[in-house]
Parts: structure tokens; sequence; C-alpha cells
């Protein structure tokens, strides 16, 4: 099958084919049907976060199941189907829980000398994260994985895979945002916007929306902001504390930067929580003043949305068919997987919400 495959950082993915094995007792055979192209896929494809190479990137996917193992009971061959990084194992603290996006157990993968996933000619294949989504194909546990109702669009249930699952998980299960509460979201990209619409969705009283891009800023209110901030004009905490009298209940950072972080912490009136969405760079610290403790201000993180996937996504989908959660606007481009290094240009300009890459069968 072909796929577009990273051999070393910062150079341009590459299309060739690549092996995939047949499903083990607890896996699934997919045919993608679309993916979409987010920053986390940037932030290994620019060497940022190490991972060992070569590998078939990509974590954003919808496709349709293809062939299921021996003791898969939760999909059936020619089922709609997202996919999910935060593949769980179902009997660690963390899945018992409820926790499920915090399990790290390696029973979802493969065992050391059992055959890998993916092959090269030449060699190993690295799967990326569990999926490995810029593909033709993927093979994955059936952890990975949640059946969709028929009538939704593949193409924009991808992008619940990732972005629209980590804005709007954020907004409900970390941060618990409640009806009334006023909400900043810093950032505007695929991941932001989901923020902002997940906060609509919350019934959040106040939804500013900060960016330095009037376009984004502009999209930005489609999906729910009540107000927006250019950031390149105006000081954003000033202008935050200003728009709500003294600060917001929630803050959240959706870039993942240094200053950004810190800002989200100064955003915040007394008893307000910034949640940080956006993945800061390792190494990189960020710096708060303690007082602000005193003020019982929180700062925590998120990862995935705290989603429970299997639960979360077939909800979302139905947000999406009632019309409460908007994805249409967050494609912006629609491409074949020969044309995903546009798209990673694309997202280092920073100007588009999301490419989408379609596959023909
Ligand atoms: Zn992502
Ligand atoms: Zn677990």
């Amino acid at each position: 099958m072909k796929a577009a495959v990273l051999h070393q950082p910062k150079t341009p993915l590459v299309i060739e084919d690549v092996a995939i094995g047949k499903p083990g007792p607890h896996e699934v055979l997919l045919r993608t049907a679309a993916v979409g192209v987010c920053h986390s896929d940037l932030h290994f494809l620019d060497g940022a976060y190490p991972f060992p190479m070569p590998v078939v990137l990509g974590h954003e996917a919808a496709g349709v199941v293809e062939q299921v193992g021996s003791e898969v009971r939760t999909v059936k061959p020619g089922d709609h189907v997202i996919t999910c990084l935060s593949a769980y194992c179902g009997h660690c603290e963390h899945c018992l829980t409820g926790h499920l996006s915090l399990c790290v157990e390696p029973d979802t993968k493969r065992r050391e000398g059992e055959e890998p996933r993916l092959l090269a000619k030449g060699g190993p294949m690295n799967q990326f994260l569990n999926l490995s989504a810029f593909a033709e194909q993927m093979l994955i546990h059936e952890h990975a994985l949640v059946a969709i109702r028929r009538e939704m669009p593949l193409d924009r249930a991808a992008l619940i895979g990732c972005a629209v699952t980590t804005g709007v998980g954020a907004v409900v299960h970390t941060a618990r945002v409640s009806p009334g509460e006023t909400v900043a979201v810093i950032g505007c990209g695929g991941i932001g916007l989901a923020t902002i619409n997940g906060a609509a969705i919350a019934g959040a009283g106040r939804i500013i929306a900060i960016d330095r891009v009037p376009g984004k800023l502009e999209l930005a209110r489609k999906f729910g902001a009540t107000d927006v901030i250019n950031a390149a004009d105006v000081d954003a905490v000033e202008a935050v504390r200003e728009l709500t009298r003294g600060g917001v209940h929630h803050a959240f950072e959706a870039i993942g930067l240094k200053q950004t972080a810190e800002q989200a912490f100064s955003m915040l009136r007394r008893g307000g929580t910034a949640t940080v969405i956006g993945m800061i760079a390792p190494g990189v610290k960020i710096e708060i003043k303690g007082t602000d403790f005193l003020a019982e201000k929180r700062i925590q993180g998120s990862m995935m949305g705290s989603n429970r996937f299997p639960v979360d996504m077939p909800r979302l989908v139905d947000f999406y068919l009632s019309g409460k959660l908007k994805l249409d606007e967050l494609i912006s481009r629609r491409m074949p997987l020969e044309s995903i290094n546009e798209a990673f240009d694309e997202l280092r300009r920073g100007e588009l919400a999301r490419s989408v890459i379609m596959f023909e069968h």
C-alpha cells in the first residue's frame, strides 16, 4: 500500500510502498478514507520531539473496516470508524478509573519479537502513535478505534480523531466549564476553534478568541466566539481583563508556547483555571507568579481532551449531525496524499485551519 514516509526530520515526506500485516486477534485492518494534517505531526516532522525513523506519521483519521482479528467484537468489516491515538489497555488504574487518555500500557502495541505491523522494503517501518494514518491502510489495535453512524461524512469524522476531541474535551472533561462562565482561547487553529466550539456547546457566557491572524478571528466568531482580540495589536492579557472586568474563569492555551501559556494563567480571575492544550517543546519551562496561588488560580495540562473516546466520539458525531458541532468550516482544503508536503508548508505558515488528505479507493 501507498504511504507517506518520513526518513529524516526536516525532510519532505516520500510517497512509497509500505507492506502492512494481517490483523492479530485484537487488531483491525482499515481502509483509510480521510486524515487531517495536524500540528502535532509537524512537531515530529520538524524534529522537535524525537521519534524513531523511518516512520509513517498521521493520527487524525477515519476509515472503513476491511478485516478484523478473531477476538474483535466491537466492529465488523464495512463499519465506518474514527481512530484515536489514545489507545487504552482497559485494565490499568487509569483505564479503570475512567481516565483512558492517560493509559500508557504497551498492550495495544505488538510485542518485541512479533512481526511489526508495518514493513518497509529495506527493513522496519515505525508505526506512529499506534496509528500511522498517512497511508492507504491502517493496522491498529481494536482499542484505538470506534464505530460511528453511517450518515457521518468521513472527511469531517477524521477531524474528530484528534483536533475536535482535544478541543471539546479540554472544555468539557479537563476544565469542566459550567454554563455562564467566561472563557478565553489563545490560538485559533484547528484545536483552538474546536475549543471555542466546545465552550459554546458547554454554554459558556463570554467566549474570547485570541490570535494574530484576522482571518482566523473571523472564523472564531463562526465557531461561537463572542469577542475577538488581535494579539498583534493589543496586549491580550490587558484586553481580556478589561473585557471581563478582572479576568476569565477559564483560559485555554492552544498553541504550545511558553509566552502564551503564561498569558493564559495571567488572564484568569481569582479562582480561575488555565488549561494548557498546546504541546510545549521539551526542555521549555514556564514561569508564573507564586502569589497567584493565594487567589486559588490553577494551571493544568490537557492531553487529548482527557477523552473517553469510545463514548465521546459518537457523541461528537451526534453534535455534528444536529448542527451544534462545526466541522465543515474547519476544513480549509482537501487534497490527495501526493500533496501532503504542501499541507505541512501551509501549516508552518499558520494561515489555514486544516487540510484533510482524501483517499480514492
Ligand atoms: Zn493531532
Ligand atoms: Zn490502561
